[in-house]
């Protein structure tokens, strides 16, 4: 474990009930200033590992190592650096929004008042309001102001702008990036809203049936598939195209939709320049990227 690393999991299992291997021997590391995104469908264990990390569940086996010491044992000087999002979004309900944010501002020297006021101004959050009367959205922009107010090195955010409406999702990316432009913090965020994730993060982690099938940078999972689309310039296309690894298609007669992985975009041109086709390169989304890995997985 190097000392840029900010979490680190081995080989951690955590079962529910009798059978139910909510993880089952993950491994990760999280190095410093890094954004993480961790996608993955619904109970793959996204949450699991996120309740893990912050030391909320105790693994079955293996280790959890969060900002240096086992996330079981965190003290308060190591949680104090923590922010954590959870996915329910629980809070003190009887509270006004500004009681609560005195509330929890009190434990927290590093508080910042300036970011506090600049937030509640763009996410229109007023301060009389009590807590349970809030929508789901306005309790998500709440708990992630409650979050990120003190400054934490370590951000975990779980699902935090599901319950947001486009507007304020914006809002909130743009405040993640913003956050991000501190060299020493580190975020890892769950979501199911791929187009957001991929707007903020470097590095993806697949969860899928309690597993990490995939820990990539977003760039390199990136180059790792093309999308081509091929147009003949006389005539049908070829009855065999004399591509490799080609990971779905589509055809019909003078023109073709291929998903490559691992080709160069040199040679996938080339091969198009020997079957008289033109190419037309284009790298993939993240949703598309996800469901090819995850489909292929299976
Ligand atoms: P995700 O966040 O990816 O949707 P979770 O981590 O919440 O998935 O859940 C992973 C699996 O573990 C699911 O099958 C879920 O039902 C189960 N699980 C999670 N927490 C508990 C719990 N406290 N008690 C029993 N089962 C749980
Ligand atoms: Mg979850």
């Amino acid at each position: 474990m190097g000392e840029n690393t900010v979490i680190s999991v081995k080989g951690l299992r955590k079962i529910f009930g009798v059978m139910k291997h909510a993880l089952d021997g993950v491994d990760l590391e999280v190095t410093r200033g890094s954004i993480v995104g961790l996608i993955g469908a619904n109970g793959s264990g996204k949450s699991t590992l996120l309740r893990h990390i912050v030391g909320l569940y105790l693994p079955d086996s293996g280790t959890v190592t969060t900002l240096g010491r086992s996330a079981a044992d965190l003290t308060p000087a190591e949680l104090s650096r923590i922010g954590y999002v959870h996915q329910e979004g629980e809070l003190l309900e009887w509270m006004t929004v500004e009681q609560l944010l005195r509330y929890v501002a009190a434990y927290y020297p590093t508080w910042n008042y300036e970011l506090e006021k600049k937030y509640c101004t763009k996410f229109c959050i007023i301060p009389d309001v009590r807590v349970g009367t809030l929508s789901p959205g306005q309790r998500q922009m709440v708990a992630v102001l409650l979050a990120v107010a003190f400054e934490p090195e370590l951000l975990i955010l779980d699902e935090p702008a599901a319950a947001m409406d486009p507007l304020a999702r914006r809002e909130f990316l743009n405040l993640l990036l913003e956050l991000i432009q501190s060299p020493n913090r580190t975020i890892v965020i769950s979501s199911h809203i791929l187009t957001d994730i991929e707007k903020v993060v470097d590095q993806v982690v697949i969860l899928n049936y309690g597993r990490v099938l995939r820990n990539v940078s977003l760039d390199d999972l990136r180059e790792e598939f093309t999308q081509v689309h091929l147009t003949s310039l006389s005539g049908p296309l070829p009855e065999r195209l004399p591509f490799e690894n080609v990971v779905e298609s589509q055809r019909n007669g003078s023109s073709a939709v291929l998903t490559l992985r691992g080709q160069t975009p040199e040679k996938i041109v080339a091969m198009a320049e020997q079957i008289g086709a033109a190419a037309e390169l284009q790298s993939l989304p993240l949703e598309e990227l996800y469901r090819i890995v995850v489909e292929k997985a299976k």
